[in-house]
């Protein structure tokens, strides 16, 4: 009698780490606590819950079934600040890939950690917005992405292939 309660606890176990591991798998773009993270094959975004059940990166895309999704940083520099949500970037480091990385749309350096633009916050949706009577100094206005525009087609190209 016993050991079939314990079988049946363990069968519950399993479907619920089951259920976990899909349920991170499928949240998508859906805004909710956790890591943001994206395919680097397929540039799916998902957001991770990072507890204890959590494979590690690069973490398993269960659509494709490879493990290619790596935890992302956000750049809000220039363009990337005008869409809510930033643009998504996989850094270098984390693709074992050397130099600095630069975002593929605004072509800004992103850094672990990256900082928002200077005098800026983001709203509870994720939307950049200027911090009210914030003051930005002229030493810092390039990082604050005020740096003049080379036109919608500037993007930076990796070195090496
Ligand atoms: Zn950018």
């Amino acid at each position: 009698m016993k050991q079939k309660i314990l079988v049946s606890i363990s069968l519950i176990v399993i479907i619920y780490a089951g259920w976990r591991v899909w349920a991170v798998a499928t949240t998508g773009g859906d805004y909710i606590p956790g890591m943001n993270a994206m395919d680097v094959e397929t540039g799916e975004h998902f957001t991770f819950q990072t507890g204890p059940d959590f494979p590690g990166w690069p973490a398993p895309n269960h659509k494709t079934g490879k493990n290619t999704v790596y935890p992302v940083e956000v750049c809000y520099f220039n363009q990337c600040g005008k869409k809510p949500g930033g643009t998504w970037v996989i850094l270098n480091g984390s693709l074992d890939k050397p130099g600095p990385t630069t975002c593929p749309v605004c072509g800004h350096t992103v850094t672990l950690h990256n900082p928002l633009p200077e005098g800026f916050t983001l709203d509870e949706k994720g939307k950049l917005i200027a911090v009210p009577n914030a003051k930005v100094n002229n030493s810092s206005q390039e990082e604050a992405g005020t740096e003049p525009s080379g036109g919608p087609h500037r993007r930076s190209v990796p070195p090496g292939s």
